[in-house]
């Protein structure tokens, strides 16, 4: 950055506390990042036009998974017991319109609990 022709060495990202989506903490040093992948369904195939929209982030946190939990809380989605918090998860579509997040890894059934 220039100001009246003398240069100013900032760097802008060290100026902007980032915070950590679940407990709203300033996050000291890197961030983990956490990115939602495309809705699959549990069940049923979901039209396109019937696809809730999500945001797929990256959402970034402090690095304690229970930010996460309180998060995803926030959000309403609900959490697979099977996965494990990780950096990209897949949401997956369950009855009453809700979501559930799991990491995709298991290969037997879903088990959503309240995040
Ligand atoms: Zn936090
Ligand atoms: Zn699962």
């Amino acid at each position: 950055m220039e100001i009246m022709g003398i240069q100013i060495r900032t760097i802008v990202q060290d100026n902007v506390a980032r915070r950590c989506d679940g407990c709203h903490g300033v996050i000291d040093g890197t961030p983990w990042r956490i990115n939602l992948l495309d809705i699959v369904a549990a069940e049923k195939p979901v039209g396109w036009a019937e696809r809730p929209m999500i945001n797929p982030g990256p959402f970034q946190f402090d690095g304690d998974p229970a930010c996460v939990r309180s998060w995803m809380a926030g959000k309403g989605y609900l959490f697979c017991r099977r996965s494990e918090v990780r950096e990209i998860m897949r949401p997956i579509s369950i009855p009453a319109d809700r979501l559930g997040l799991c990491d995709g890894i298991h290969r037997d059934d879903h088990e959503f609990i309240p995040a």
